[in-house]
């Protein structure tokens, strides 16, 4: 069982509480996004409403493991305090004793931000040390960042073990209610739109939800391993040549479980990796050897949003071409509104983070959708049906 902020004690108590604060900086260092940092102010707010000082813990950015200025969470603290009026102890001398007391000495309506854990190699090795130092910052433990509850670090995984008081924040509680909502008990048809540059990221969560959807929706680069596994010949478009015999099985498996996979029926292709104003389309069993194909086409979205359409469960991770181009972001804008569109027909719509995530706001579509997850690998790592470390170490 996964306790919720809401039933734990908080006045009075120190709250050792893991963020995702992991937002880009401008280059001058200042917050470029600050979603992340948004979604978890209600758990920041209720640990101050409820009496508690939250003590956050957060990494930035890939520091290799020794402190980095350029990954520095000073212009987040300073975030937290001239733009949205916190009052923030910003704390480099973590595990000093000095720290520590910062910690014991701190008032109800002040928070401790500690600099970034990843300045400790320790973190992303789980080590119990670190951990053990952590545990000292905090009466009780709130785990709120479920971007890198997929990996067992020590932040996420091996400090949580060392308290009988802990919880998921309410952005962690949230982000597993829907995805839970959506893949255990679906209302159906269930479908699932998956997409992207790599095959190889989204076989196990293929292979997984083949036990669980009605529909699979490929677009993207990774659509041309499946479609060469069918036969076709595919120009120069993205190839995971080690996959196509997985990608085989896999077309099999759905065809004897009765799961519908569709793949595009025409791409936008292109001579080069360069933006096209009007791309040629052409037939997916037609691409001529020296183009690579960039979007889905026509016909295709056409079929695909019809599948959206009749949907009342979906699942998305992955564009469904370089919609960074504006000419090959057409298929990708196209099933963002065809998500939006059958939410507002009373479709569950679950966006998994990254750029599938960004192409819906993009649109404008944000309320649209019924929830966009600020995790993209750890939304994958569930649709996959692996438990998330960050969650399983929360169980009491
Ligand atoms: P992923 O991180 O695997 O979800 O991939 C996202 C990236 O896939 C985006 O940057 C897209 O530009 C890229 N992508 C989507 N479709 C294609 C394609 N047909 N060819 C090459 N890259 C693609």
């Amino acid at each position: 069982m996964i306790k919720s902020i809401e039933e734990l004690e908080l006045k009075g108590k120190r709250v050792l509480l893991r963020v995702d604060f992991n937002v880009p900086l401008t280059d001058d260092g200042k917050v470029a996004d600050d979603k992340r940092i948004v979604r978890t102010l209600p758990t920041i707010d209720a640990i101050i409403k409820g009496g508690g000082i939250p003590v956050i813990v957060s990494h930035l950015g890939r520091p290799k493991g020794a402190p980095d200025p350029k990954f520095s969470l000073k212009p987040v603290s300073e975030y937290l305090i001239n733009k949205l009026g916190y009052q923030v102890l910003f704390c480099t001398d973590f595990p000093s004793e000095s720290a520590r007391k910062l910690t014991t000495a701190a008032v109800n309506g002040e928070i401790i931000l500690l600099e970034n854990i990843r300045f400790f190699a320790g973190e992303t090795k789980n080590d119990p040390e670190l951990a053990e130092k952590l545990a000292k910052m905090g009466d009780i433990y709130v785990n709120d960042a479920f971007g890198t509850a997929h990996r067992a670090h020590a932040s996420t995984a091996a400090v949580a073990e060392l308290f009988s008081e802990k919880a998921a924040g309410k952005l962690m509680m949230e982000e597993v209610n829907f995805l839970q909502k959506s893949t255990k008990n679906p209302e159906r048809p269930f479908t699932a739109i998956l997409g992207g540059a790599k095959v190889s990221d989204k076989l196990g969560v293929i292979e997984n939800l083949l036990n669980k959807c009605d529909n699979i929706v490929i677009g993207g680069g990774m659509a041309f391993t499946f479609l060469k596994a069918m036969g076709n010949e595919i120009g120069k478009s993205l190839l995971e040549a080690e996959h196509v015999e997985l990608t085989k099985n896999l077309l099999e498996k759905a065809k004897s479980k009765g799961v519908k996979i569709l793949l595009p029926a025409d791409v936008a292709v292109t001579d080069k990796f360069e933006d096209r104003e009007n791309p040629q389309i052409v037939s997916a069993s037609a691409i001529p050897a020296d183009v690579l194909g960039m979007d889905i086409g026509t016909e295709t979205v056409k079929e695909f949003e019809k599948i959206i359409n009749d949907s009342k469960t979906i699942v998305w991770n992955g564009p469904m071409g370089v919609f960074e181009f504006s000419g090959f972001a057409k298929g990708t804008f196209a099933i963002a509104s065809a998500v939006a569109n059958a939410t507002k027909n009373g479709a569950l719509s679950v966006i998994g983070g990254g750029d599938s995530a960004s192409a819906v706001k993009k649109l404008g579509f944000e309320k649209q959708v019924s929830y966009i997850s600020t995790g993209g690998g750890a939304t994958l790592e569930f649709l996959e049906g692996k438990e998330l470390p960050g969650v399983k170490a929360l169980e009491i």
